[in-house]
């Protein structure tokens, strides 16, 4: 467990010091990830789970500081919980989108939309009601590296959504480059979506849209709601505040729900993702390229169970 001693904010808005304590230290927990992603807390079992997509595993942080290998996976990106707890994972491989059931047996949740084979999904969320959002870029089939090389069978880049009663695989949104993370405000009247297209186009998106979600389910909307100065936003998540909490080139971005930059926290490597665990569920845990770390936040996470 190693300790990094250097600036560790940027504070951009008096907000951010409500937020972050210059007492607190940004903590490595480890370091031989070939690219972290997908951090889920585990609040029953006090651990974090997280995938390291290339070399096709999860891993599980104790809070002792033991980290040992979860489980083998095919190209595993983004996890979250669904309200029953299960594991619900996005997966290049396969591309389809995974929940590991209690006895540790796999069931597909969506792998096609209209008869065509998704892209590769990328992260995912469940609502309240039970119904699972997740994004479907391209990055795990450009290349081998993530996943296998495959020519998309989708003309478009899409935010879906799965009913929880008939399963079935419906289109929220089609106009993104590269849509990323995904999160619900508190009362989940909003949804945030991040497209992180400027990762493989020059000028593209590197902003992070808000959408009215509907009675109905339809999303509305979709205007810029932050656009990062350094890098893309990645994965994210919000706090019980409505702050959004964002990967980015330089570190995590706190955004209010005004779309204000309130502050950075300041990361030595390329963040991907981040989430909130802990016994309180105020330490932020963050996986940057190689490494999983954490620091204690003056906010709190939302995310269930
Ligand atoms: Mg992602």
């Amino acid at each position: 467990m190693a300790e990094q001693i250097t600036q560790l904010y940027d504070i951009r808005d008096d907000r951010f010091r409500f937020l972050v304590f210059e007492t607190e230290t940004l903590v490595e927990h480890y370091a031989d990830c070939r690219w972290a992603e997908g951090p889920v807390w585990y609040h029953d079992l006090g651990c974090l789970i997280w995938s390291d997509i290339p070399n096709q595993q999860l891993l599980r942080w104790l809070p002792d500081g033991h980290v040992s290998v979860f489980r083998s996976t095919n190209f595993v990106n983004g996890n979250t919980r669904d309200r029953q707890g299960r594991l619900v994972s996005c997966e290049h491989g396969g591309r389809r989108v995974i929940r590991t059931e209690a006895d540790g047996s796999i069931t597909v949740i969506a792998d096609r939309f209209e008869g065509r084979r998704l892209n590769s999904p990328n992260d995912v969320v469940v609502k309240s009601d039970g119904s699972v959002w997740f994004t479907d870029p391209t990055y795990g089939i450009q290349s081998n590296y993530e996943g296998y090389r495959a020519e998309p069978e989708q003309p478009t880049r899409n935010v879906y959504r799965v009913d929880p009663q008939t399963g079935a695989v419906a289109k929220m949104a089609d106009d993104f480059v590269m849509p990323n993370g995904l999160a619900f405000s508190p009362g989940e009247s909003k949804l945030y979506v991040a497209d992180s297209g400027g990762t493989h186009y020059r000028d593209g998106p590197r902003h992070i849209r808000v959408f009215d979600v509907a009675d109905d389910g339809r999303l509305l909307g979709g205007a810029v709601h932050y656009e990062t100065d350094n890098g893309v936003p990645d994965g994210f998540r919000v706090d019980g505040d409505g702050n959004i909490w964002t990967s980015a080139g330089d570190g995590v971005h706190c955004v209010a729900s005004d779309g204000t930059l309130l502050g950075k926290v300041l990361i030595p490597q390329t963040v991907s993702n981040v989430t909130f665990g802990g016994p309180r569920r105020n330490q932020l845990f963050i996986t940057a390229t190689k490494s999983l770390y954490s620091i204690f936040v003056g906010a709190v996470g939302i995310q269930a169970p």
